[in-house]
């Protein structure tokens, strides 16, 4: 089922996207047979699960932080991962930025709906966060991730991504040092299509590869 699922969705995504298996619950087993059928990035949302995996799988794939870290996993997360898309707080940055042995990747997580329950930077904060960050050495901004809020119909989440590409063009024109705006994190299961659709380089697939998570 996992390769047929993998098919189906490489056929239909354009070549310049690319497809992180978004792999919280799955097991080793599944996540190699992902990797057989061509995934070549994994996302992972915990640090404790991820690095679990990470020592069994190694460093065949590109893998990336999807989920909330806390500044005190920060030197954990940067044996595992290659990029890191949470970062939202000028703290956890400069903690990555303190870590970090060679010039790091990072994601500016935007809470693109504004739902005070969840992580992320406001939109209109993130221009701000970016220049602060932009100061810190080892760290650099590659672009932005954004959730979007849940709903029913996977067409009300566009007007979401819609604001986040947005930003993710105002700042890229703003040109600011260490900050390369290239990534742009949205889409999952559901709202892929609509988030290749209005812009997004990066989408983050699981029950659509995997089948429902238990
Ligand atoms: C679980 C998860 C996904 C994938 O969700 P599916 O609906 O299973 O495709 C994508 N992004 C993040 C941050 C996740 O936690």
């Amino acid at each position: 089922m996992i390769r047929e699922n993998i098919e189906k969705i490489m056929k239909e995504v354009p070549p310049d996207v690319v497809v992180i298996a978004a792999t919280k619950t799955r097991s080793v087993e599944e996540i190699k047979q992902a990797i057989e059928c061509g995934i070549t990035h994994i996302g992972e949302n915990y640090i404790q699960e991820a690095e679990k995996k990470f020592n069994e799988i190694g460093k065949i794939v590109t893998w990336h932080l999807i989920g909330h870290l806390q500044k005190n996993k920060v030197k954990k997360a940067l044996q595992i991962f290659d990029i890191i898309e949470t970062v939202d707080s000028f703290e956890l940055a400069r903690e990555i930025s303190k870590h970090a042995k060679n010039m790091f990747s990072v994601l500016i997580e935007v809470n693109s709906a504004k739902e005070p329950q969840k992580s992320g930077v406001y939109p209109e904060q993130v221009e701000d966060l970016i220049k602060k960050i932009s100061t810190l050495p080892n760290i650099s901004v590659a672009g932005l991730m954004t959730m979007g809020p849940f709903v029913e119909n996977p067409e009300n989440i566009r007007p979401y991504f819609r604001l986040t590409k947005n930003l993710f063009d105002n700042l890229k024109n703003l040109s600011l040092p260490n900050v390369e705006m290239k990534i742009l994190s949205m889409g999952m299961s559901d709202s892929w299509r609509i988030a290749i659709e209005e812009g997004a380089t990066c989408i983050r697939i699981g029950t659509a590869i995997f089948g429902p998570r238990k």
